[in-house]
């Protein structure tokens, strides 16, 4: 899932300084599972955007709505009835989902509520850890289900790199070198000769914007463009 973190109430204050009518939009899918921006966090900022505004002089008013996923537009045509009634819509989605949002509703700004951190995984309640960075060439079938480009400080495709030291990175001693663990997985699976071979270079097609068309879903996308 995509995990997020909520800004700093005062920087969220400052995004929709001058605004007098806001709606704090959140979704259910990703940031409610990471605690940041589902229903419940949506009423929580909500209701500390309204006592924080209460000594204003003319204090604005906040509305709340939480989409399924913001980052489709079939659930954000669910608010198309009230976001006319806002001067600003703020968002608690991932960067995605802020960003679709205000490519549905143009003519309103949107303010991000939240700072998209990265992929990862649910460890436990509150407990999230990244455990990848999309980068467009999955190399975990070679790399025994480690991923050299989250876990090793050098992104290594091929590695371990001369600065790996008693099973930890040069970087940090408390850091554990992703090659090392992907060493000990693979020799667990009997694997080892994995290590020797060369991934090729990563053409990182994620520097710039990726479109995915499932097969099939071809003739769909062109008659939606
Ligand atoms: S190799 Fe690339 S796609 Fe696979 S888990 Fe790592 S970052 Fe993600
Ligand atoms: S020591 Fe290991 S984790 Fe650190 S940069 Fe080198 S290969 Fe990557």
């Amino acid at each position: 899932m995509i995990v997020a973190e909520r800004k700093p109430f005062d920087e969220i204050k400052e995004l929709i300084h001058g605004y007098k009518k806001v709606l704090v939009v959140g979704c259910g899918t990703c940031v409610a599972v990471c605690l940041t921006g589902g229903e419940k966090e949506v009423s929580v900022l909500s209701a500390e955007l309204k006592l924080s505004n209460k000594t204003e002089s003319a204090p604005a008013t906040f509305g709340e709505a939480t989409v399924q996923r913001q980052c489709d537009f079939e659930f954000l045509d669910e608010i198309k009835d009230i976001v006319g009634e806002y001067d600003a819509l703020l968002s608690m989605a991932c960067g995605a989902g802020i960003q679709f949002l205000a490519e549905r509703y143009p003519e309103i700004p949107v303010f991000p509520a939240v700072n998209t951190t990265f992929i990862g995984v649910n460890k436990d309640v509150g407990w999230y850890e990244e455990r990848c960075k999309a980068c467009g060439t999955c190399v975990l079938g070679m790399t025994g289900g480690i991923c050299p480009v989250t876990m090793c400080a050098k992104s290594l495709f091929n590695g371990p790199c001369g600065g790996t030291n008693h099973e930890s990175c040069e970087i940090n001693s408390d850091q554990p070198c992703a090659w090392h663990m992907i060493y000990t997985r693979l020799a667990k699976q009997g694997r080892l000769d994995n290590i020797i071979k060369i991934c090729p270079a990563n053409d990182w097609r994620n520097q710039k914007p990726q479109t995915l068309v499932q097969p099939g879903y071809e003739e769909r996308k062109a008659s939606a463009e």
